[in-house]
């Protein structure tokens, strides 16, 4: 696996592309906490559930079914505490857990991991490996070893994470200011906060009326 930590770029690049408006802090915290928790499976192997096993390190949290379950659960349960609406919070959660056993595909060591658990037993590895496999021993993690694998999260995690995301927010506020203009502001001198609501719903209604 990435280190945990590394699981939080998607998440946290899924919401600085998408704005606090569309996903909540709370929303973005627990999507961050959903892309570590197929890991939680470490439990197993400390109590000695074989590696190959379903319930194994990489096998049924790391599955696509797993991440389904927990965006249902989120969205079913979350969705109004989290003050968003059930099919953003069920399509954020999907795509963080998810992510987890995608980025898992890319290390370079450990067992491959059972994508389509319960359907297919299948250990699936990308055919391009550049993340270095993090110990499932945290204590190995602090060593020269570690550094390695830091360095590598950062290369091929955290640095594409931040483009995307530093990249789509920039987008996404070059949009709304576009569209601010083509909107009739609330009064004859609107301030300019309520110009800005009103440009956000000018990019909305554009986006449906082109599809
Ligand atoms: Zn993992």
């Amino acid at each position: 696996m990435p280190s945990v930590f590394s699981h939080a770029a998607v998440p946290l690049a899924l919401t600085c592309i998408a704005g606090l408006r569309l996903i909540p802090p709370r929303l973005a915290v627990l999507a961050v906490a959903c892309a570590a928790l197929p890991d939680a499976d470490v439990i197993g192997y400390h109590l000695g559930v074989s590696l190959g096993a379903p319930l194994g390190h990489r096998g049924i949290t790391h599955s696509f079914a797993f991440a389904a379950c927990v965006a249902a659960a989120g969205a079913a349960l979350l969705a109004r505490r989290l003050g968003a609406r059930p099919a953003i919070v069920a399509a954020v959660l999907l795509a963080s857990t998810a992510s987890h056993g995608l980025l898992d595909t890319l290390t370079d060591g450990g067992h491959g991991v059972a994508l389509l658990l319960p359907f297919s037993s299948e250990r699936f590895f990308a055919p391009w490996r550049p993340i270095h496999v993090s110990p499932l021993d945290a204590s190995r993690f602090f060593s020269e070893r570690g550094l390695r694998i830091v360095a590598s999260e950062l290369r091929w995690i955290w640095l594409p994470a931040a483009v995307l995301g530093v990249g789509g927010a920039l987008v996404r506020r070059a949009l709304g200011a576009r569209g601010g203009p083509k909107q009739p502001g609330p009064s004859p001198s609107p301030s300019r906060a309520a110009s800005r609501r009103a440009g956000g719903r000018a990019v909305f209604t554009g986006a449906r009326d082109r599809r």
